[in-house]
């Protein structure tokens, strides 16, 4: 059975949804990406993180989703503190690669058939993650701890939802999502204010 919850951003239920809780289980520490080319650097879509973000609870189990993919990895990682580094790509990421849906040519399978016209997913992935980028001021290649990814997101929320609500979600859930996750993650107070302490 797929996880409850998780992930409702954009991916259908065997493409790249999927995360859960990150309270502290047994054998719920985060682990390496398999496969991962550099083991201190964790390569991302920056909409994969602002997906993970708008779901994230630290109440929530996390398990993995039916197409292998490394969402729950990454949320977990989350959970265990921000100094994560990350570099922003466009294109398959940490998160697609162990994914069943990637195929050899590092395309994903997935075509949004509820778009009209019905679209690739790398070219609807691509047009979002440069606009984000953008948005935040950022550019690919570059990299940031998570905290100050995190940041960032602060300081542009409200406002990013314009940008990265997919079409399947209502922009104010969105809204409501990154602002619950930030406060989560102890990015945000809950008047708006960023959190001034270090909480690593
Ligand atoms: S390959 Fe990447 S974009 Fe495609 S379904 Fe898997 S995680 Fe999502």
């Amino acid at each position: 059975m797929e996880p409850t919850v998780g992930y409702r951003a954009y991916h259908s239920r065997d493409g790249c949804r999927g995360h859960g809780c990150v309270r502290r289980h047994p054998g719920s520490q985060s682990q390496p990406l398999p496969g991962a080319g550099d083991s201190t650097v964790l390569t991302l879509r920056p909409h994969h993180l602002t997906d993970i973000l708008t779901d994230y609870d630290p109440d929530r189990e996390v398990k993995p989703w039916p197409s292998g993919n490394a969402v729950h990895v990454v949320t977990r990682m989350l959970a265990d503190g921000l100094g994560q580094k990350v570099k922003f790509v466009i294109g398959p990421d940490d998160i697609c690669r162990p994914c069943r849906r990637l195929q050899p040519d590092g395309s994903c399978e997935r075509i949004l058939d509820k778009h009209d016209p019905p679209e690739p997913i790398d070219e609807y992935n691509d047009r979002l993650d440069r606009r984000l980028l953008d948005f935040l001021g950022l550019t690919v290649g570059g990299k940031l701890t998570l905290r100050e990814f995190l940041g960032i997101v602060n300081i542009r929320t409200p406002g990013i939802e314009v940008v990265c609500t997919h079409p399947t979600q209502n922009p104010k859930d969105k809204l409501n999502g990154i602002i619950r996750g930030l406060i989560n993650l102890g990015i945000r107070e809950e008047s708006g204010e960023s959190h001034s302490g270090n909480n690593e």
